[in-house]
């Protein structure tokens, strides 16, 4: 007998009331910040026009500098379709804040993949090259803080940064809650004052009703092209955070004497502005889809993370597979139900700046961007999906369909 998906579908979204429920307080919250943060600095149809050449006093770049940094709760920003990505926006962050003799130490293990270069490259002006010393610290358990290793060499070392990935990056543990990074700030600020804390925010936006910046981070830095482009930002990054860090910063991002001064985009900034707008929704969407699609694979007996009975605290889900080929067969699903490329069979490949073979579906309306239904897993036991994103909850329910039916 064929297998009823439609009933699966209703018993397992009448599993996940509480956590839709949840959803959307979250993102109501959400969703006044942003609105509150439009009225209250005046944006208005002027603010979408774009400029050409140096881009002296562009009003629009400027406006949504400001509104990044309301809704995010820092007091400067820089928030650019110059920034070609999240890695280059948070390479812009550790050059502009690190100098020769520094010491940067990750409190969350291993920084992203993309970013190695960036840290440890041989002559390819990586930090090291510069003369910044990099030190780790791994999380325990699954993905605790191991506060006294930290505290010790804060105390012992004051480093010029502590820096945390929020996100879980290519590893099973879980993501952070801006609510648990607390507590380590405050302590680390009362051992070390002139730290300034650095969290790679990517894939957090609006997850909860707090940012990092709101418990003590100096400055955290995210992709347009994840949560907060609202899946209609074409490009770009953003950096939020204290005004004497954010000016450090824009002495690299482009020159000393310049700063935030320059930078035009001819195309506009109505996308950026409706995409943060959105953000707040896009982004319970995409949790609700990743829920959906998560309880559905736990069902069939595959460990999920997070479970579904954890708060999530990213908009990304990895569901763990035996094999590769089953692996596979879930990213090329997710190809297979895009509205771009949907009739591509993506395979593995050697992706610049990862060290396995990576295998993507990425059938977006913007190129790459994850906060549209996607899917990257590199080519390594144990076999990994990381999914997330979907512009629609209706979107990801087809996709949804589409693995009760294959797993
Ligand atoms: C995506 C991501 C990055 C890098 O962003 P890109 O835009 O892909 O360069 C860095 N850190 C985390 C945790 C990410 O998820």
């Amino acid at each position: 007998m064929a297998i009823d998906t439609n009933k699966i579908l209703k018993e397992t979204e009448e599993k996940l009331k509480n956590r839709f429920s949840k959803i959307d307080e979250i993102s109501f919250k959400n969703q006044k910040k942003v609105l509150n943060a439009f009225i209250e600095l005046k944006v208005s149809s002027q603010c979408f026009a774009g400029t050409t050449g140096y881009g002296y006093s562009d009003v629009g770049r400027d406006t949504l500098a400001s509104v990044y940094a309301k809704v995010f709760g820092g007091e400067k920003a820089i928030v650019s379709p110059l920034l070609t990505c999240g890695t280059h926006a948070i390479s812009t962050v550790l050059y502009g804040l690190l100098k020769n003799g520094d010491v940067m130490l990750s409190v969350t293990g291993l920084p992203y993949d993309t970013l190695h270069e960036t840290l440890f490259g041989k002559n390819n002006s990586s930090l090291e090259d510069y003369g910044v010393k990099y030190e780790q610290i791994d999380l325990i358990g699954n993905g605790e803080f191991d506060y006294d290793k930290i505290y010790k060499k804060v105390k012992k070392m004051k480093p010029a940064m502590v820096y945390l990935q929020r996100s879980r990056g290519y590893s099973s543990r879980k993501a952070i809650s801006p609510y648990d990074m607390k507590e380590l700030f405050e302590n680390v600020k009362k051992i070390s004052p002139q730290t300034k804390i650095v969290v790679d925010n990517c894939y957090g936006e609006f997850v909860d009703d707090i940012e990092p910046t709101n418990v003590g981070a100096d400055v955290i830095v995210g992709s347009l092209i994840k949560n907060p482009g609202g899946g209609l930002a074409p490009t770009g990054g953003y950096i939020v955070g204290s005004e004497e860090a954010i000016d450090m910063i824009s002495a690299r991002y482009t020159n000393p004497s310049l700063k935030l001064e320059i930078g035009s985009f001819e195309q506009g900034y109505r996308l950026f502005y409706q995409g943060l707008f959105m953000a707040p929704h896009t982004v319970a969407q995409a949790l609700k889809g990743t829920a959906l699609v998560g309880q559905i694979m736990e069902d069939k007996g595959y460990k999920v993370i997070p479970s579904n009975d954890e708060q999530p605290e990213d908009i990304v889900k990895s569901v763990i597979f035996n094999t590769a080929d089953e692996l596979i067969k879930f990213v090329q699903t997710v190809q297979a139900v895009s509205p771009i490329d949907g009739y591509v069979l993506p395979i593995p490949w050697d992706m610049p700046g990862y060290t396995d073979q990576v295998i993507m579906a990425a059938g977006t309306f913007v190129g790459g961007s994850s906060i549209e239904l996607s899917c990257d897993s590199p080519i390594r036991a144990p076999y990994i999906a990381y999914f997330q994103g979907g512009l629609t909850y209706e979107h990801v329910k087809t996709f949804a369909e589409k693995l009760i039916e294959l797993y």
